[in-house]
């Protein structure tokens, strides 16, 4: 049992590893070792904005009462710029997700990787009125190099800790659902997907998945917040509008 809390307690420490939620984490073992760990979770929706797939997502959770984090891709922010900032204005939260969501930033210079992720910024500062804080590397691709350019410009990294694996055209609704609900813990980020970088890929499964995953959670005594919350880190820059 002791060493099942630790090895909780390793793998937390090392996911949120310098935040200070880690400190309160590992607060919360060391000074009462079975104190139960608040249920917060935090739902995120990557490659959107995406016409109605980010519309339907968007009433779900509307219905359903909470916020989740939106990852966006800057070249379908140009093509949905009030979508985007229909995201934000419900309430919830938007990061960074890169300009053209390559898979190949992990292998760029410094430099055009720095352009593609303040293009992607610049786009979603001029749609909503907010400057993202928060990035999320396409498909969880991340080097050194990209590491350092994100600490420069004041950016949080996140990357998941559950993958339901809805990006996969292959999975049903209720596979969905099951991989990702029963793989949920305090403090998981759940990994979805509103949009995708091509057109014409409906997100059928996943809106049909994603009630039926609120609720399993909630019966089970989750709470939802957005991932800065979660994280206990700042969202956006505050205060001015950055470079626009
Ligand atoms: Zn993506």
């Amino acid at each position: 049992m002791l060493n099942s809390i630790l090895l909780i307690l390793i793998s937390l420490i090392s996911f949120f590893n310098g935040t200070a939620k880690a400190n309160t984490i590992a607060q919360n073992f060391s000074s009462t070792s079975l104190q139960t760990p608040l249920k917060e979770v935090a739902l995120t929706f990557d490659d959107g904005p995406y016409g109605t797939s980010t519309e339907e997502v968007l009433n779900i959770l509307k219905t359903e009462n909470i916020h989740a984090t939106f990852f966006l891709i800057g070249k379908n922010v140009d093509e949905y710029p009030k979508i985007a900032k229909e995201i934000v204005d419900e309430g919830n939260i938007v990061g960074n997700h890169t300009y053209s969501h390559l898979k190949t930033f992990n292998k760029m210079s410094a430099n055009d990787f720095a352009k593609d992720l303040i293009r992607d910024e610049i786009s979603i500062a001029s749609s909503t009125g907010v400057v993202p804080k928060l990035f999320r590397p396409p498909y969880g691709n991340i080097s050194n190099t990209m590491k350092s350019e994100l600490k420069k410009e004041g950016y949080t990294l996140v990357l998941w800790s559950v993958d339901g694996k809805d990006w996969s055209l292959n999975k049903t609704a209720n596979q969905i659902e099951d991989g990702t609900v029963s793989k949920t813990k305090p403090y998981s980020i759940l990994l979805m997907h509103d949009g995708h970088e091509t057109n014409n890929y409906p997100r059928v499964n996943s809106i049909e998945a994603l009630p039926k995953i609120i609720e399993d959670l909630k019966n089970k005594g989750y709470t939802f917040v957005t991932v800065d919350k979660l994280l206990e880190t700042q969202a956006y820059l505050s205060g001015k509008l950055g470079r626009i």
